[in-house]
């Protein structure tokens, strides 16, 4: 949308300008207008007391039922102790020494109250609150209209709060331009929308709720609309992109590599690699997405477009999301491509933790154009390494990018280069439009034959479940010859947040306001189980005496770690007990189970990334999720999901569902706003799928949108801050 990118300064003054940025991330006259209210309240509502969730900070609406002030005891000095209500509830407001606040807050006036909830002797207590109190409204007859005016109600910080927020919108809004709409006026009125500077007003100064309503509906719309135009327009564009066309050669590295194959290639893999081997030799860059269940064969498919790049000439890069996998990535491409193929192609891996001379080394055989197949992480792109003729990117893991980040691969070399992408987190096909509608989307359906299934099944350690069976079942594996996983939710009990592994999205910011909603009275939790306390009680567990145990988490170096990693791989480890560090790609085909405790604190797709992790080498694989979840709780229910099906497709909907805000289009990991507010990749599917077809039918009409101008500005806009979003990564 091409609403106003004046720096917010100018028009709210140097200091609420700084205070916004900080605390809301708010720069520009365009930020502030497409923060959004969360909600509405109205002065003739109250909000829940019941519901609200100790320790955070919230905005509602509440009536004062009383106020007390008394000295304090033994001490100099006052408290004002302010009673509010929701009609059922009280919550006490307390200020030390501020008896005069007592002037304006009497019992009956209704307000808005901003704080942090807190408990002190059994009672909700707002702390250190802000409010700002409603003006009586003196005209009778306007007495309704004044109780039913919605107030809009925004993600706030405590030092910027809901009401600061709104005045500085109405200073803004008092004087904004109109706004040039960059949705063609046929389809504006077709589709019945708002004018476009109608629903940035209504959005945050409704008269009434139909105002607010409408106004969404429009500002929705605007994002959908400008989302597919983007797809659409990077798509039209990668058509007429110039690349080198790569062909692989007669008795070539390729043909040498599949002549050795132990195994046959799925027919997945062969019709997809014939797919590839077709994009690879047109003229224009390939930009495809391969998605596929863990151990479905991508990496395999990948190392064939490397391998035909190679015989062209050219240099292929893949890349990682984190170190260990990099290295994983290293040895087993090593192995199967075999050493004297490896080196004939010059197999490298590049990443920030090698040594010096390591490095340097890689370098000089990546810029020489000898290394032709390279391996590393995000920082072969990030780094300014220098590709002799970089004719391929590989990027593993798809979902930990997003649309943005995307970008960023194809600005890479003189000329763009190929760019296939793996995923195991597959997208439903009628979401994949919509998140990755620039894209040729490629789906490995079957396993390698000898692929067996792996069996879940949730423990709940609080309803009777048996965490010695758990031991016991790890000690029979053991003694078959087999190894096991054990995966914690953190490293130790210093650690205040669960680590996750590198750039993983599926940790939502859940607001104070998402919370109220959900209204799980939440117990205070036992601590999370830490990686190496849980090695330390295992050690001393006598059902797994003489097993022999050990730790790998993302605080170790990334050579402790590879060691580790080759002990557990040479049997020399039984159990390991692990982070998420593990999560992907690791291929340990001896590993038959794994145990996961405190599993409710992962995603649905970590989970099944995971349990990929077992099952792989003919052997069936199981996989114990370990939960004090209580029935009935989302917790649980996600799990239950995970156990119930190993089908990705069907598990990344649950997903989508059970994640509210759905947001697959990934947060920004450059520290940019995302552009989507108000839309929802699943609950919106449908709008998203016929706002396609309205954009495609105006570029048809209209390639290069002569006839539409604001458009045009409005998709440059995007690519320019796609490009901004990018220089910070
Ligand atoms: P993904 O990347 O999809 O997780 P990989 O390509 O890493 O899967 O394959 C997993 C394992 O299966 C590897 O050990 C690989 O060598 C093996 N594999 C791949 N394709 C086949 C196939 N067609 N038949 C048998 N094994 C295969
Ligand atoms: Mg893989």
């Amino acid at each position: 949308m091409l609403l106003p990118l004046e720096p917010l300064d100018r028009v709210l003054g140097d200091r609420t300008a700084k205070s916004f940025a900080r605390h809301l991330g708010l720069k520009t006259v365009a930020d502030l207008l497409t923060h959004y209210p969360r909600r509405y309240s109205s002065r003739g509502e109250l909000t829940p007391i019941a519901d609200l969730p100790i320790g955070e900070s919230v905005s509602i609406v509440a009536e004062i039922v009383d106020v007390r002030e008394r000295r304090m005891t033994g001490r100099k000095g006052s408290i004002l102790e302010v009673r509010i209500t929701d009609g059922n509830g009280v919550l006490s407001l307390t200020f030390f020494n501020q008896a005069w606040r007592a002037q304006t807050l009497k019992p009956g006036v209704r307000g808005l109250f901003a704080g942090k909830i807190g408990a002190y002797q059994g009672k909700l207590q707002l702390t250190h609150p802000d409010y700002e109190l409603f003006a009586e409204e003196v005209d009778q007859s306007a007495a309704k209209a004044w109780a039913d005016l919605p107030i809009p109600i925004y993600p706030a910080a405590s030092a910027v709060t809901t009401w600061m927020i709104a005045r500085a919108m109405g200073v803004v809004l008092d004087t904004l331009a109109p706004i040039e709409d960059e949705v063609p006026a046929e389809i504006a009125k077709a589709e019945g929308l708002l004018d476009l500077s109608d629903a940035i007003a209504k959005i945050h100064r409704p008269a009434v709720a139909t105002d607010w309503q409408a106004a969404r509906d429009t500002l929705r719309f605007h994002e959908a609309f400008l989302l597919q135009a983007t797809l659409l327009k990077r798509r039209a564009e990668n058509s007429h992109t110039k690349t080198t066309s790569r062909v692989p050669t007669s008795g070539g590295a390729l043909e040498t590599f599949d002549a050795a194959l132990p195994f046959e290639l799925t027919r997945g893999q062969v019709e997809i690699g014939q797919q590839i081997l077709e994009d690879l030799s047109a003229e224009h860059p390939m930009n495809r997405l391969l998605q596929g269940e863990v151990g479905s064969g991508k990496t395999l498919v990948a190392v064939r477009a490397m391998l035909a790049v190679a015989d062209s000439g050219g240099q292929s890069a893949l890349i990682a999301p984190t170190e260990v996998l990099a290295s994983q990535h290293f040895a087993s491409i090593e192995r199967t491509l075999g050493s004297e193929l490896a080196k004939k192609v010059g197999l490298t891996l590049l990443t920030g933790q090698q040594s010096v001379a390591d490095r340097k080394r890689a370098l000089l055989q990546i810029v020489s154009g000898k290394a032709q197949l390279v391996v590393g992480t995000h920082a072969l792109i990030a780094d300014k390494v220098e590709f002799l003729d970089l004719g391929l990117i590989v990027v593993d893991e798809q979902h930990r990018f997003g649309v943005e980040q995307r970008e960023a691969l194809r600005l890479k070399g003189k000329l763009p280069p190929h760019v296939l992408t793996m995923t195991a987190t597959p997208i439903p096909r009628t979401l994949a439009v919509t998140v990755f509608g620039d894209l040729d989307v490629s789906t490995l359906t079957e396993l390698p034959a000898g692929r067996k299934e792996i069996t879940s099944h949730v423990v709940q350690i609080n309803q009777g479940g048996l965490v010695a069976r758990v031991w016991a079942r790890v000690a029979e594996e053991v003694a078959a010859g087999r190894q096991a996983f054990v995966v914690c939710p953190r490293i130790d009990e210093t650690d205040a947040e669960p680590e996750i592994a590198e750039g993983f999205v599926d940790e939502e910011d859940v607001s104070a306001e998402d919370l109220v909603e959900m209204a799980t009275p939440t117990e205070p939790k036992a601590p999370l189980a830490a990686a190496l306390s849980v090695a330390e009680g295992l050690k001393l567990n006598p059902t797994l005496a003489g097993v022999n145990i050990d730790v790998l988490h993302g605080r170790m170096s990334s050579e402790q770690k590879a060691e580790v990693m080759a002990r557990f791989v040479a049997k020399e480890i039984d159990v390991l007990v692990s982070t998420t560090v593990i999560e992907v790609g690791v291929d340990v085909p001896n590993a038959t189970v794994m145990v996961v405790l405190d599993a409710d604190r992962f995603g649905i797709s970590q989970l099944h990334q995971l349990r990929g992790r077992v099952g792989r080498g003919g052997l069936p694989g199981l996989c114990l999720l370990l939960t004090t979840a209580e029935p009935g709780t989302v917790s649980l229910e996600r799990l239950t999901a995970v156990a119930s099906t190993t089908d990705g497709f069907k598990l990344s909907e649950i997903d989508l569902e059970l994640r509210r805000e759905g947001d697959v289009l990934g947060k920004s990991q450059s520290g940019g706003r995302s552009s989507l507010k108000l839309l929802r990749v699943v609950q919106d599917a449908a709008l998203i799928g016929e706002v396609r077809v309205m954009a495609a039918a105006v570029f048809e009409a209209d390639p290069t949108l002569e006839k539409h101008p604001a458009l045009a500005t409005a998709l440059e806009r995007i690519d320019q801050q796609a490009q901004e979003n990018l220089a910070k990564t």
